[in-house]
């Protein structure tokens, strides 16, 4: 078995979701009973609409009993799925079939998780609540196996935020290596420097102490919350947004930046205890990565496809907003990288002829130079250029 991610509070060894005494069968979700009807506004509306969100998958409108377990769990009426407005009766049969709804995602969840985890650093029992705020900052834009290596090299250099904090920023950025979008190098290294400032040294278990930190924003302190202090705590990344969006909302892409709705829908799938909400939040992650991909989702193998509304609804494509694509030949991004990457390798400043080599584009070379000094990855050192010192 994995280790999962309950440092502090979270208990990976605790029976509670293990729910090995019940029957499989009956811990699945039930589809929704009516069929398929994608020509339904209602519910695959464009995805930049918030209310489609909670639109309801194949829904059946004659039956309120059955609001299929749509998103309005919560006590707000605006989160039901219905455009329609529902009597009280109907809201509570509606609140009491989401909930046991909701509650029949667990257990095979989180029984697939214990049995599928990969077994990454940061997840074990060892891991350091400074190890999973340092997975999190490479994990942002970089997949796991290109991180996993630099993860590794780094935690060895650099166990503590204060060993971090000790060395200039340059020497963060050469460490990142070619994981990309250095600023987080440099961000990382003011964190570290800011928590040594402010918290004795130990990362913060408070969300408003972590969300002052350079670079961190709402997802990375949420997630150091619940990985690091096993609390509970939804944690809103690409993956769980693609998965919740499928599963609860019937959508293949939830928008492209994330919503109130999205964060209430979140918030209300939580288990109620913190170190099953913890293990709830990293395997929802978990099943996006392996499972529940972007382009091809492996339904077959799914622990909650019968209870997944995109599913049960046919797998209607995607008719929100052009998803943006990840341009890379030719762009600025290209450039900065190969301009760090001569910076990072050189052993002292590099010169303007290496650097005219490196990138031939003169107006585009003297913009990303402009970019890479003014957020501090490079200085310009006499007629050349470094890292910081
Ligand atoms: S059934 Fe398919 S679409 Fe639904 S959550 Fe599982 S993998 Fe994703």
């Amino acid at each position: 078995m994995v280790a999962t991610p309950e440092r502090g509070r979270a208990n990976p060894a605790k029976p509670e979701w293990h729910v090995g005494a019940s029957d499989d069968a009956s811990l699945l979700a039930s589809p929704p009973s009516c069929p398929a009807d994608p020509a339904k506004p209602e519910w695959h509306a464009g995805a930049s609409d918030d209310a489609s969100l909670l639109a309801s998958p194949p829904s059946c409108p004659a039956d309120p009993a059955k609001p299929e377990w749509r998103a309005g769990a919560s006590d707000d009426a605006s989160l039901l799925a219905s455009p329609h407005s529902r009597p009280a009766a109907a809201s509570e049969l509606a609140r009491e079939s989401y909930d046991h709804r909701v509650s029949d995602l667990h257990p095979p969840l989180l029984r697939w998780y214990d049995a599928h985890a990969r077994d990454l650093p940061w997840r074990r029992t060892s891991a350091t609540p400074w190890g999973v705020l340092v997975s999190e900052f490479m994990l942002q834009q970089t997949p796991v196996a290109r991180v996993l290596p630099v993860y590794d090299a780094w935690l060895a250099r650099w166990p503590r935020p204060a060993d971090l904090a000790a060395e200039p920023s340059g020497e963060a950025i050469r460490a990142w290596g070619r994981l990309g979008y250095p600023r987080r190098a440099i961000r990382l290294h003011a964190a570290a420097t800011a928590i040594g400032q402010h918290h004795g040294g130990e990362v913060p278990d408070d969300y408003d102490a972590l969300r002052a930190l350079p670079g961190v924003g709402d997802y990375t302190a949420s997630a150091v919350l619940a990985f690091a202090f096993g609390h509970r705590q939804a944690v809103l990344d690409t993956n769980v947004r693609r998965v919740l969006a499928r599963v609860a909302s019937g959508i293949e892409f939830p928008p492209d930046a994330v919503t109130a709705v999205e964060r209430a829908l979140a918030v209300d799938l939580l288990p109620g205890d913190d170190p099953t909400a913890a293990t709830w939040s990293v395997a929802l992650m978990e099943l996006g990565a392996l499972v529940c991909t972007a382009v091809t989702p492996r339904c077959g193998d799914c622990p909650v496809r019968d209870g997944c509304a995109w599913r049960s609804a046919g797998h209607p494509a995607h008719d929100g907003p052009p998803r943006r694509g990840q341009a890379w030949s030719g762009t600025d991004r290209q450039c900065r990288g190969r301009l760090m990457a001569l910076a990072r390798e050189a052993a002292g400043p590099v010169g303007v002829t290496a650097v005219e080599r490196a990138w031939p584009e003169s107006d585009q070379r003297a913009r990303c130079l402009d970019s890479l000094l003014s957020d501090g990855l490079l200085v310009r050192v006499g007629a050349g250029y470094a890292l910081p010192g």
